[in-house]
């Protein structure tokens, strides 16, 4: 089956999920800029405070900061047979940057890129609803996927808050960003024949298994 995968979709379709169970079926890194972004903040390493301020008002960090950063991970041993990355590229130098890595490192090419799609008002409800554990990052929904207990994890037992992102403001501002920004990098997969269209308005398996079928599709599978 393919294997350097880029995984596209809009905040809140799922993306996320969707590519830490594809990475465990095909036994090769998921690798999310959004989580790494996340992990620097949180560490407050040097990346994560020259990254912060776009992070938290739900901007794309700068191409160079953001492509270098993914340069650095997928030239580490675990991807020599191929990654999952899930949410870069973002905009088409990114793309562009993405293929010359791939090229230097001998990688080939990006082989399959499935994209979610949805509709803007279901992702808004998905997104504004979304609560995060303050420990360890665990996910609930106030309506699709509520804790026992409202306010708190049914893990850890520790706070569930609202990311500084999934406010409404901040939600519609990171859709407008995601589709004037990423179409124009559908756009170029399409046109390299590697776009694979994918419905996300249907259950978690349901993706899972249209993902899966048309991955076995591509060509190399
Ligand atoms: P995500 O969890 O993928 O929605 O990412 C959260 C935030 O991290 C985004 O709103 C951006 O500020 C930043 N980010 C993640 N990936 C990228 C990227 N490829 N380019 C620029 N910024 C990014």
């Amino acid at each position: 089956m393919a294997k350097q995968i880029v995984m596209l979709g809009p905040p809140g379709a799922g993306k996320g999920t969707q590519a830490k169970r594809l990475s465990e079926k095909l036994g090769i890194p998921h690798v999310s800029s959004g989580d790494i972004f996340r992990e620097n903040l949180r560490e407050q390493t040097e990346l994560g405070k020259r990254a912060e301020v776009y992070v938290n008002r739900g901007e794309l960090v700068p191409d160079d900061l953001t492509i270098a950063m993914i340069r650095e991970r997928i030239s580490r041993p675990d991807c020599d047979d191929g990654v999952l990355l899930d949410g870069f590229p973002r905009t088409a130098p990114q793309a562009e940057a993405l293929d010359d890595m791939l090229e230097a490192l001998d990688k080939g090419q990006v082989d399959a890129v499935p994209c979610i799609v949805l509709p803007d008002e279901v992702l808004i409800e998905r997104l504004t609803g979304r609560r995060t554990c303050r420990a360890q990052g665990h996910i609930f929904h106030i309506t699709f996927n509520p804790p026992k207990e409202a306010g708190i994890c049914d893990f850890d037992g520790s706070e569930l808050y609202q990311r500084q992102d999934d406010t409404v403001e901040t939600v519609t501002n990171r859709i407008r960003v995601y589709l004037e920004q990423t179409q124009p990098l559908i756009d170029y997969y399409q046109q390299r024949g590697v776009l694979l269209e994918v419905d996300g308005d249907q259950s978690i398996d349901m993706v899972f298994d249209e993902i899966i079928s048309v991955l076995v599709g591509v060509q190399g599978a």
